[in-house]
């Protein structure tokens, strides 16, 4: 009897062993592949990655982006570097994505047909409202000759122009500010993007736009707008509804 339960113990012991080890054995498999997990992607993936969003998320049937230079643009630029670390993985997904102070980067595609809409030549000057992150500049900076952005929260304002600059879009200038008041030191504009959503056009900006301009631009409530093309022929705008989205209220200073 007494040699049965030593022998039941020891068997116990063992058991309680393997298991241990086994899950020693599991915590640090699941601890490596964490760490794969966060390390960074090379740039060869990074571009393989913009390769296959241009094809799948861009050029395909249902999305329809021709312009060359903007697919060019789209597959150049390198969108990760514009969001927040922890979502680099996500970088490349069809999705809007958080960079911090309750606002978001564009979806890929609406970056692109926004700027496809916009026709930019390499002599254009463009006005952008609403800077964010800086990407959709850095797109525009690959297409045109000037782009001049604002945006109202500083801090974006300051992240955006150093990231700018430090990835070499030099030929784009970052303000602090309200961009319903566009910016007149520059004025005219050969074209002028919105990206964020007032409840009309602002005059201002209509005002800063050259003789046969166009402008692209949300209005509307965030459950019901329209992004409007606009192309401005002397005292007359023509405009346009082309696409329903959904884009951040435009705030006004106080
Ligand atoms: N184009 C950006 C995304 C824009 S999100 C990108 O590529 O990342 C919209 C931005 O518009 C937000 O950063 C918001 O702070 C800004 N915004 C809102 N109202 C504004 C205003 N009146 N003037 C300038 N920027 C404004």
């Amino acid at each position: 009897m007494f040699r049965r339960a030593v022998y039941m113990f020891r068997w116990l012991q063992l058991m309680i062993g393997l298991v241990r080890r086994a899950l020693i054995v599991l915590f640090l498999l699941s601890l490596c592949l964490c760490a794969c997990d966060s390390q960074p992607v090379t740039e060869a993936e990074f571009f393989a990655q913009r390769k296959t969003m241009v094809e799948e998320q861009l050029a395909a049937p249902g999305r329809d982006i021709k312009n060359h230079r903007v697919l060019d643009a789209m597959a150049r630029v390198p969108r990760h570097e514009f969001v927040p670390k922890a979502l680099w993985k996500f970088a490349y997904w069809d999705e809007p994505l958080p960079i911090g102070y309750g606002q978001t980067i564009s979806q890929p595609f609406i970056v692109a047909f926004m700027t496809e809409q916009l026709d930019p030549k390499p002599t254009d000057r463009v006005l952008e409202i609403g800077t964010g992150s800086g990407y959709q500049a850095a797109v525009l900076s690959r297409l045109v000759a000037e782009v001049y952005t604002i945006e109202i929260i500083e801090p974006l304002a300051k992240r955006a122009e150093a990231d700018l600059k430090r990835l070499g879009y030099n030929n784009v200038k970052v303000l602090a500010g309200d961009g319903y008041q566009g910016w007149p030191d520059h004025a005219p504009f050969d074209a002028i993007i919105v990206t964020c959503a007032p409840d009309r056009i602002p005059q201002p900006l209509i005002e800063q736009l050259r003789d046969g301009g166009r402008m692209i631009i949300p209005v509307g409530p965030p459950d019901n707008q329209q992004l409007y093309l606009l192309q401005k022929h002397g005292i007359k705008v023509e405009q346009q509804a082309i696409l329903p989205v959904r884009f951040v209220p435009m705030k006004r200073a106080q």
